[in-house]
């Protein structure tokens, strides 16, 4: 069978080592000049969870013999990390999330915010267990789930109180316990990093906390890059051939058209880019829709700092250094990042403008190797242009100094500056948002773009398709879409 693959993310390596090897022709289009896409874009640390699934990708396309290209550990350094993150509030409380240990998670919990913490924290992680367990074999890991689905799982008593379809991820942890703002920073960190506003987020995320608990965090030494190569050096072992600076400029059934105006022929396609990409690959969206009304609705961005300090500092692998807890506060962040939101203020979304978020929450990335760089995510709306994101720099500068607190000898250096505008030009992602289309329901949540698309032939794969954003839920829709095409299904 002869595939293309369009793009060279993680998603899609991903496809195309699975869909490489003796029985298929696959060709990797990609508009960049390196494999790796959004990977390479934040060029750096990571945390990587349910590593299972790239476990099982290296297992099925190369052995667990080094001979046969070897498991996913004889490629790549994976390590896991202890603290997952340490929390740090500005009342200067901090806490640190231990990996996988349940008993370790309740006394951290009841440690840093008082006695029924720890309990509450746990309460929201089983439920997290119930709705991983409803939705993983009827949803997640069913190629061409769809609403139907959805609405079986409704139909059970025991599907419908799992999934809590009508609650939101802070209802849940409400009455579960957790009603210290500072607490509810923490559960608000799970829906931003699924690119939903905690305001609205669907109680089905509450799946995040528990996989991060259940199945560990990890790190890749050497920072995401490693991976990328790696998978696609398993891509070119298993065949799988690969052009560079070729991007799509139309796909239809069995086709693809280059920007060059060359075109080639498949028996599928495999649509490795954001959604909204794809819609205007296969003209469902007119391409002069203006990028205030196509980036509506889109999850946030992500602006990237690396720093080098002029001394050693000793850091967990990753720091999140919270603002103000207080509902106003909060309230102002949200609002900066997400425009579209109901209750945003309707003039900035009306006039387009863009708003920095005055006391933002700083994540801090360190690896022990190399005990003097920091790299700085920093939530920003979708589509912040370049010059407010420059101008928005200076300050984070300071506001990272000020939250290690470091003392006056020691300086921090600006090395590198990764805007959504370069994130857009990297990956072609509108307006360099990160989780694509945000999340507010259930189906939004899981459901997404789906693997198999309308058009003959064509598959979806990757962040904003099913079954969710992040490196494992992308290759995960890599496996989607290859038992698509396993022999029993067609
Ligand atoms: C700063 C940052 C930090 C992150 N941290 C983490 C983390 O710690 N843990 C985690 O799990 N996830 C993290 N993520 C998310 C994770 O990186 C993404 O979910 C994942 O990499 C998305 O992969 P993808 O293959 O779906 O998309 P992409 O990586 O965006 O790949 C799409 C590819 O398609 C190419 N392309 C686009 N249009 C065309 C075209 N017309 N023709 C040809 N090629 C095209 C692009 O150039 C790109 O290479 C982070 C993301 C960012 C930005």
């Amino acid at each position: 069978m002869r595939i293309i693959v369009v793009g060279a993310g993680v998603a899609g390596l991903a496809a195309a080592a699975r869909m490489g090897g003796a029985a298929n022709d696959v060709v990797v289009l990609e508009r960049g000049s390196a494999a790796g896409g959004a990977a390479l874009s934040w060029g750096g640390p990571c945390t990587l969870t349910l590593p299972a699934v790239l476990r099982d990708l290296f297992v099925k396309t190369g052995g667990r013999k080094a001979s046969g290209g070897g498991a996913l550990e004889d490629n790549v350094s994976l390590v896991p990390v202890d603290p997952v993150r340490r929390f740090v509030f500005a009342d200067g409380t901090s806490l640190a999330l231990p990996n996988t240990a349940r008993g370790a998670t309740k006394d951290a919990f009841d440690a840093a915010f008082g006695d029924g913490a720890g309990a509450a924290w746990l309460g929201l992680l089983d439920h997290g267990n119930r709705a991983w367990s409803a939705i993983r074999p009827t949803l997640v890991e069913v190629p061409d789930a769809s609403r139907a689905e959805l609405w079986r799982l409704y139909r059970s008593g025991s599907g419908r109180r799992a999934i809590a379809a009508r609650r939101t991820l802070r209802q849940v942890g409400a009455a579960c316990g957790i009603r210290d703002p500072r607490m509810l920073a923490v559960l608000d960190e799970y829906a931003l990093g699924a690119g939903s506003d905690p305001r609205f987020a669907p109680a089905v995320l509450a799946t995040r906390p528990y996989i991060e608990h259940a199945f560990g965090a990890w790190r890749v030494v050497g920072g995401v890059p490693e991976l990328a190569r790696a998978m696609y050096e398993r891509c070119v072992a298993r065949g799988v051939a690969f052009r560079f600076g070729a991007e799509a400029a139309s796909i239809s059934s069995g086709s693809v058209t280059l920007a060059s105006g060359e075109q080639l022929t498949a028996d599928v396609v495999v649509a490795a880019v954001d959604a909204q990409v794809l819609r205007r690959l296969t003209g469902e969206q007119p391409a002069s829709a203006s990028k205030t009304a196509a980036t509506a609705g889109y999850s946030p961005s992500l602006l990237s700092l690396r720093l080098e300090a002029s001394a050693d500092l000793e850091l967990p692998h990753e720091s999140v250094f919270f603002g103000d807890p207080g509902r106003a506060a909060t309230d102002a962040r949200l609002d900066a990042l997400f425009p579209a939101s109901a209750s945003a203020s309707a003039s900035a979304s009306a006039s387009g403008t863009h708003r920095v978020p005055a006391d933002p929450t700083l994540r801090v990335h360190a690896a022990p190797e190399q005990p003097r760089e920091l790299v700085v995510q920093v939530d920003v709306p979708c589509a912040l242009p370049d010059e407010a994101a420059h101008g928005y720099v200076p300050t984070l500068v300071e506001l990272v100094g000020q939250r290690l607190g470091l003392s006056p000898e020691v300086t921090l250096t600006l090395r590198e500056t990764i805007t959504p505008a370069d994130r857009e030009r990297a990956t072609g992602v509108p307006g360099g948002s990160v989780n694509g289309p945000a999340i507010t329901s259930v189906g939004s949540a899981i459901l997404r773009s789906p693997t198999v698309q309308p058009i003959k032939g064509l598959l979806h794969v990757g962040a904003s398709s099913r079954p969710g954003p992040g490196l494992a839920f992308a290759a995960l829709s890599a496996w989607n879409a290859a038992e698509v095409l396993r022999p029993t299904r067609v």
